[in-house]
């Protein structure tokens, strides 16, 4: 067999049967395929696309590049949740303890953020003391001691995900829906859960910018999660404005924490929620999703999932003060007020830039390595929807740099569009894939 056979074909429209995949990832992972004709190949599926066949062949042949985790040793019925990547977005923070809190043991790894996007776990890492790294035998008997823990990715999972993205990542091929599907699906197929809560974002801040490709990267990913025997469930949910009001490692885990104290923002407690209700479903928890809800819910008021959390955090020797001002979390030193200069209706807010303005402070990272700054970022007082005034603070941008003001304020309010009209209702939860 031979690569450039297998270029030419995807470079035609050809569809690539079991054995060239084969070929084509055995050689990604030890080297012998250079990044040229990977990137080559990447362009040709950009343009010519993948059958769902060829899709899910490609995610398992992925799946199966590594380790593949065994989560047995853990009682119970194991789900994972993934979400395609936002700004602003710390539900894994609060589903996990709150679906463990429920009964569901949570088996999470999860990973670091990139560009716009931030990742669970720089934001666990704020905590001071948390551990993130720990090896399967700690993860098991973590989850079968307190139902819960959350972890950064370990050992050799999914190799030729980590070789590819990093070639797309510099080829202009990321967003291609079949070669989206099948890393994050072959990265939870991995992962060794038997149910998969998919979190699809769509809008400015998300690779999915509209409903349409969103929901064909949905049912792509929902078809290969099935062909390997999981429960999955893909939610289409709107990033076209950062979700919660914070953007920023620590900050996010301090927002995190207030919701599970019971007061955080409603859209992050509504996502949160219901991302956490289909966890219970598919572990066979509840038959239905709105008894699902309201049990999760009464698990976040009953302060039960706060109490995970925090049993979570010990477990994995992170120290927090619950009784301080932003409960011991570090803090950035200056702080830099937004006003809004004429009046009206916040019609946008722009989840891309405002990715970009934290990622810029320090909150994010550039390229794969970059040191990060976990105190930094941006608090948002006014969202889409919105009246305001002139003079009313619209966010706070919180650095440790001497930031010139006028630079940042200005690249800030025009993330913000404003108009006479009142805009629509835009839905934070738009479709659901089943
Ligand atoms: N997230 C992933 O894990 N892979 C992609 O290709 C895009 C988003």
């Amino acid at each position: 067999m031979n690569v450039q056979d297998i270029i030419l074909k995807k470079r035609e429209g050809g569809e690539m049967s079991a054995a060239e995949i084969d070929f084509l990832i055995k050689g990604i992972v030890d080297g012998s395929i250079p990044d040229y004709q990977t990137a080559a190949w990447a362009m040709a599926v950009y343009f010519r696309g993948m059958s769902d066949r060829e899709t899910q062949t490609l995610a398992l042949t992925m799946a199966d590049s590594g380790d593949l985790i065994d989560l047995s040793e853990i009682a119970g019925i194991k789900i994972d949740k993934h979400s395609s990547g936002g700004v602003g977005d710390k539900t894994t923070l609060v589903v996990v303890p709150l679906a463990a809190a429920a009964g569901v043991p949570m088996a999470k790894m999860s990973g670091r953020g990139l560009g716009h996007t931030g990742g669970t776990i720089d934001k666990l890492e704020s905590i001071p003391g948390f551990q993130a790294e720990m090896s399967h035998h700690q993860l098991i008997h973590q989850v079968n001691r307190i139902g819960a823990a959350l972890v950064s990715q370990s050992g050799n999972l999914v190799p030729a995900d980590k070789k590819l993205y990093a070639i797309r990542d510099v080829t202009a091929t990321v967003d291609s829906i079949p070669l989206i599907a099948s890393s994050i699906m072959s990265k939870k197929i991995a992962a060794g859960a038997q149910g998969i809560v998919l979190d699809v974002k769509v809008g400015r801040g998300a690779f999915m910018k509209d409903r349409e490709d969103a929901l064909q990267l949905a049912r792509t990913m929902v078809k290969i999660g099935r062909g390997a025997g999981r429960e999955v469930v893909a939610l289409l949910t709107d990033m076209s404005q950062p979700l919660g009001e914070t953007v920023g490692n620590a900050m996010e885990v301090e927002e995190a924490i207030d919701l599970l104290r019971g007061h955080g923002p409603a859209d992050l407690e509504e996502l949160s929620l219901t991302l956490s209700a289909f966890i219970l479903v598919l572990a066979g928890k509840c038959t239905d999703f709105e008894h699902a809800r309201e049990q999760v819910r009464t698990v976040l008021l009953s302060g039960a999932g706060f109490a995970k959390f925090c049993e979570m955090v010990t477990a994995q020797g992170g120290s927090l003060e619950y009784n301080q001002p932003s409960y011991g979390l570090p803090q950035a030193a200056y702080h830099t007020e937004v006003k809004a200069v004429e009046e009206g209706y916040i019609v946008d807010l722009d989840a891309l830039e405002v990715g970009h303005t934290a990622m810029l402070l320090g909150a994010g990272r550039q390229k794969i390595g970059d040191k990060i700054d976990l105190a930094v970022g941006i608090k948002l007082l006014k969202k889409r929807g919105e009246f305001v005034r002139p003079g009313d603070v619209l966010a706070i941008i919180y650095s440790n740099k001497t930031v010139d003001s006028p630079t940042w304020i200005s690249r800030l309010s025009s993330c913000y569009q404003l108009d006479k009209e009142k805009p629509p209702l835009r839905p934070l939860i738009i479709d659901t894939v089943r």
